[in-house]
């Protein structure tokens, strides 16, 4: 790795954050007048807040403009189709139109002019060089390709930085595991669950060891879990390889975020395109980015065309660190925790699925990691005790010690109080692109 340069792009990536700052505030003011001059929606926003471009002198102003949210994104497209009219590029300048949801009803678009294409592909490669991919790798692409940010995007950023990429795609597990021999492929590209998945697969379908497959590197990403401790832990020893996460936003960019092989949380990696406020996601009041600070993330797309972002609430929940990183690199750090729409509130505790899932894991070989929390009324407030599955290991008989152990642990770890049961290793199902941590039993 040592023959490539250290930073793909070091001028912005070691840039004291002062000159950042002021670098940040310039392109912010231009972004605004730019906005408030093309997106009828921001016109709008800001009327009604009684607000205007001109009011923005430094960045503190920032605060007193609104915020965004993705429901106003949807009403804007559902109100002014096709693409809403939140958007500030007429058609003929947009090159590519992307979706931000997918999973369930109406798609969202998100679309691109040239010059944010461009701006994606540079973002989205300093992440991946961050994690460690340099131009000698073979990037296996176990992700889907089609209509969301996580394929075309990743690979347009791969090649940028030189890597070969291999487009594989969901739901082929024969095809990475035969394509990653024949190439020597030696960096996988997947979501925690799914390498997860292939690990078990490898073992139990193919009866081979997967540290045999030569995977070297995975870079993760699209939920929490390759920042779990239990998890990373896991999928590393699994694989013998390294494994480092990265974090997008549909609506902002591909991969913003991209941990170095220093694996002390995720570096920001879009200097001069976003920016980003931390906020408490009940008041909404802006937080002070020190080590250790715990809030929603927003951003604010500072050189967009398409489809702008005026302080965006993700609905990410991080925590975040400023203190210098041994790679170099000045960006602040983050881990995401979990969304805050998965947030569950017992008797005031917030609790993340994907934190249950730590402790669970980290009682390995006893139960295999898997998790389901059943709900039986919409959260995010649940009565307790809250009620989860966990799978146990095929050989385990005496299982009433393992139940107490578990609600003991949650209780100690979490604060709150479980009504644990096992089920046998094989009975939750397994995902080969994000988890669902939780069952809902109720009609929605
Ligand atoms: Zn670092």
């Amino acid at each position: 790795m040592d023959q490539w340069p250290k930073y793909y792009h070091e001028k912005m990536e070691t840039m004291d954050p002062e000159n950042l700052r002021s670098l940040q505030e310039k392109k912010l003011k231009k972004q605004l007048t730019y906005v408030w001059k093309n997106s009828p929606f921001y016109q709008r926003k800001f009327k009604v807040s009684g607000i205007s471009q001109k009011d923005f002198k430094s960045l503190e102003d920032l605060r007193k403009f609104p915020f965004t949210t993705k429901d106003e994104l949807r009403e804007s497209q559902a109100q002014h189709p096709p693409l809403g009219d939140h958007v500030a590029a007429p058609m003929e300048k947009i090159i590519r139109i992307h979706s931000s949801s997918g999973t369930t009803g109406q798609p969202n678009f998100v679309s691109i002019t040239r010059h944010d294409h461009r701006a994606w592909t540079e973002i989205t490669a300093r992440s991946i060089y961050t994690q460690g991919i340099r131009p000698q790798d073979i990037v296996i692409h176990a992700v889907g390709l089609t209509f969301f940010v996580g394929g075309l995007p990743v690979k347009d950023a791969i090649e940028a930085i030189g890597a070969a990429f291999v487009p594989i795609g969901t739901g082929a597990s024969d095809r990475v595991v035969t394509t990653t021999q024949l190439l020597q492929a030696n960096t996988l590209h997947c979501t925690p669950s799914y390498a997860i998945y292939l690990a078990d697969y490898i073992r139990s379908k193919l009866g081979m060891d997967p540290t045999k497959l030569g995977i070297k590197k995975i870079t993760s990403g699209a939920e929490p879990g390759a920042g779990i401790p239990t998890i990373r832990k896991k999928i590393q020893e699994d694989f013998g390889c390294l494994l480092t996460e990265g974090l997008g936003n549909a609506d902002a960019a591909p991969i913003i975020f991209g941990e170095c092989p220093g694996q002390k949380g995720m570096h920001f990696c879009a200097q001069e395109f976003i920016l980003c406020e931390l906020i408490d996601p009940g008041t909404g009041e802006v937080l002070e980015m020190k080590d250790d600070a715990v809030g929603e993330l927003v951003y604010t797309l500072i050189d967009r065309e398409a489809s702008p972002l005026i302080r965006f609430r993700t609905r990410d929940r991080i925590t975040v660190w400023v203190s210098p990183c041994d790679c170099g690199r000045t960006s602040f750090r983050v881990r995401c925790i979990g969304r805050t729409d998965d947030m569950l509130i017992l008797l005031g505790v917030n609790v993340f699925p994907s934190a249950i899932k730590d402790v669970v894991t980290s009682l390995r070989p006893k139960t295999t990691g898997e998790i389901q929390i059943l709900l039986d009324r919409p959260g995010p407030k649940v009565d307790p005790p809250m009620k989860i599955q966990v799978e146990v290991a095929k050989d385990l008989s005496d299982l009433q010690p393992l139940k107490r152990e578990i609600e003991n642990l949650l209780k100690e770890k979490l604060v709150f109080k479980a009504d644990v049961h096992l089920v046998p290793e094989g009975t939750l199902p397994r995902y080969e692109m994000k988890a669902k941590l939780i069952r809902k039993l109720y009609e929605e």
